[in-house]
């Protein structure tokens, strides 16, 4: 059984465990918008979809956005990572 880290790196608001026990990333940055990557170790596949978001939009609207950005990159994600057998480069 992997051990999971309790905390997540900076500006991931969503992820995925790969089959190879590596993560898909989706992260949300206000001038990049929504980016999904794969931490297996040479695994190409990213993808990223665009919120809208601008910088007068109150709180509210930029939740809403991304929330609806958010989903049709969560299914791609999804799908990568139960085919994803890209391990991630041990640490030590
Ligand atoms: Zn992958």
């Amino acid at each position: 059984m992997t051990t999971q880290p309790t905390t997540w790196p900076e500006n991931v608001i969503a992820r995925y465990l790969t089959v190879g026990g590596a993560t898909v990333d989706i992260t949300y940055m206000p001038a990049d918008g929504l980016r999904a990557v794969c931490q297996g170790e040479r695994c190409p596949w990213q993808d990223r979809e665009f919120t809208g978001t601008a910088y007068d939009d109150s709180v509210e609207d930029v939740d809403r956005k991304i929330t609806t950005a958010l989903l049709p990159l969560q299914i791609r994600a999804q799908r990568h990572a139960e085919t994803c057998r890209a391990m991630p480069k041990p640490t030590a």
